[in-house]
């Protein structure tokens, strides 16, 4: 935070007052209640030759990443995240470009984030760590915990998919049900946190999970080229927008991309929070008495970030749509069709490339398959 930094040091500053904090085992937030960025840091991204004869998964990224070259806390948690397939689909009708994300260790995305959080995490010192999901992050996180021989709590809704618990459960974390919304759960991980002084491993408060989410666009980049015009992304908690949006960012700054491609995200008709600001011309994205929704990984009625996401789209000139569960069931089998099973939140970003009226003219159009099919079953 002074002196001279190595290019991967990165420390906390406030969204709200923009003081800065070391980024210790025990801070979530900012005195003033604020939520937390990364500052500082050099990145560097090589060129795309550079990068292929590296190895496969995210950590090949060195450069861009908060931590040291020879860190010995990034091959302690590392299990190959990031090295999955990209392909070209079929996402109603339109030729799109596609990172099976659902190819992961713990099949979703989220093991971008958690193995770059929970790497930080022990570097930071911490010992156990509590986290708060929809599912597939509390999965995520179990899993990275596990490998690394932290301790862990999930806590989770009570209507999560029997799959999903079942998973968490099994990489050995303390699972909580919560009944109540997406918000109580949140609330309850919040408490258990401040008595218990465990990391709090937040998908979404954690600005180093978006370090990790952001090789995404790293990713598509070096599989599909720089002509990417539109990125369509999955919007809950936001931690696949933000992700992409910070990632797609240091892509331009670095001269592989000419320009930003913009930014279309997808919530669920029955529980869209940014959605409804993007339509109403709003500045700040507020709650919603969210519905039930097959998308259960969106499904955010008071998503902390929300703004942020809000003005990240907004930056690119892109938009916010929203599908319906009927949308949604028609994409999923679309993509079953095509060999592809994938879970209803995944099948909703593409239900959202028609909805966005993108179609067969548009090209450099990606966007990431989440999560597995079977993580729905159950
Ligand atoms: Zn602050």
């Amino acid at each position: 935070m002074s002196g001279v930094d190595p290019p991967w040091a990165r420390w906390y500053r406030c969204r709200s007052c923009g003081d800065e904090h070391p980024p210790d085992a025990v801070r979530w937030r900012c005195d003033c209640g604020g939520l937390l960025d990364l500052a500082g840091g050099y990145v560097r991204i090589p060129p795309a030759e550079e990068v292929r004869s590296r190895r496969s998964d995210l950590w090949r990224w060195s450069e861009a990443l908060p931590f040291a070259p020879d860190d010995p806390a990034v091959d302690e948690v590392a299990m190959g995240e990031g090295a999955v397939p990209a392909v070209r689909i079929r996402a109603r009708g339109c030729q799109v470009l596609a990172t099976l994300e659902f190819a992961s260790p713990t099949l979703s995305f989220k093991d971008r984030g958690a193995v770059v959080l929970v790497a930080a995490a022990r570097r930071a010192g911490a010992r156990r760590l509590v986290a708060d999901s929809s599912g597939n992050a509390g999965t995520a996180i179990a899993a990275y915990a596990a490998r690394v021989g932290l301790g862990c709590e999930v806590f989770v809704a009570a209507s999560v998919s029997p799959a999903k618990l079942a998973q968490v459960r099994a990489h050995g974390a303390e699972v909580h049900l919560v009944e109540g919304t997406r918000e109580d759960v949140a609330s309850a991980a919040v408490d258990r946190v401040e008595t218990s002084g465990a990391f709090y491993a937040s998908h979404v408060w954690n600005p180093f999970f978006f370090e990790g989410t952001k090789t995404w666009a790293f990713d598509a980049w070096l599989a599909f080229g720089p002509h990417l015009d539109v990125v369509v992304v999955p919007v809950g908690n936001g931690t696949m927008l933000l992700g992409a949006h910070l990632g797609f960012g240091e892509l331009v700054r670095a001269g592989h991309l000419p320009r930003m491609p913009r930014l279309v995200a997808v919530q669920a008709e029955a529980c869209a929070p940014v959605a409804a600001a993007f339509r109403a011309g709003e500045d700040v994205v507020r709650p919603v008495a969210g519905g039930p929704t097959v998308a259960e990984g969106i499904a955010i009625a008071a998503p902390v970030r929300g703004t942020q996401c809000l003005d990240a789209v907004r930056a690119t000139g892109g938009s916010v749509v929203t599908v319906t569960d009927d949308d949604i069931a028609v994409a999923r089998a679309e993509l079953a069709a095509q060999g592809l099973y994938v879970e209803p939140t995944a099948a909703a970003v593409a239900a959202g490339v028609v909805v966005a009226g993108l179609g067969a003219g548009d090209r450099g159009v990606v966007l990431p398959l989440c999560g597995a099919g079977i993580k729905a079953a159950g």
